[in-house]
């Protein structure tokens, strides 16, 4: 009898050490040295600027906190431990490596009214009513840095730069913004296996991030 009762406190240390794949999780949790900037809880983003300008974001986004899928923050640590081990790249140096930085993660449905209010382009805004993977905690935002100095790697354009330049299709960059580009896209996608988005070089997907359900609730 106690040896049942024993296997079944362990079987339940085990099934609760690992989040499932489905559930919300802060990054940091198992990426301790990934860089959160979320942008939408600053005053520094794009949608600020527009006409109809300041939707109050920092409203939803009320800390410097991203959460996402866990089966999304799983694949974005193989990715940064791969990226933690480059010592040089373009001929510059990384002492200790390139880490990712996280411009936005989950997004609260709420929060997709308001951008597609002010900006109804749905190559760059997915259409609310239907949702943004985003919305589903599946897709992220982000960009390299020197895990030494913090400092960005050059990359095509600014956070939602809603142009053509943003396309992973331009190739009028010099040699480096390409090659600091396209590391990012080798190691998403090939070490990571998440999905890029040809419109924008910043933003990586899980293939089955649609099969997801929308959530709306408030980040704390
Ligand atoms: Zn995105």
């Amino acid at each position: 009898m106690n040896k049942i009762f024993l296997m079944i406190i362990f079987f339940s240390i085990a099934v609760n050490a690992q989040s499932s794949d489905d559930e919300l999780v802060n990054p940091k949790d198992l990426i301790p040295d990934i860089v959160i900037d979320l942008r939408y809880s600053t005053a520094d983003h794009v949608f600020r600027n527009l006409p109809s300008g300041d939707i109050a974001l920092p409203k939803f986004y009320t800390c410097n906190e991203s959460l996402m899928l866990n089966k999304l923050v799983k694949a974005l640590k193989l990715a940064q431990d791969s990226l933690r081990n480059i010592r040089t790249y373009n001929s510059k140096n990384y002492p200790s490596g390139i880490g990712i930085k996280i411009w936005d993660g989950y997004r609260p449905r709420a929060v997709q009214y308001l951008l597609f209010d002010v900006y109804p382009n749905p190559v760059y805004i997915a259409d609310p009513t239907s949702g943004s993977m985003h919305n589903r905690g599946g897709a992220v935002d982000l960009t390299l840095v020197d895990l030494a100095t913090g400092d960005e790697l050059e990359m095509p354009t600014l956070f939602d730069d809603f142009s053509s330049n943003s396309s992973h299709t331009n190739m009028n960059l010099s040699q480096e913004v390409i090659n600091n580009r396209q590391l990012l896209k080798d190691v998403l996608t090939k070490v990571a296996g998440l999905k890029y988005y040809e419109s924008e070089w910043w933003h990586y997907n899980l293939s089955d991030a649609s099969s997801y359900p929308l959530m709306d609730f408030q980040m704390k």
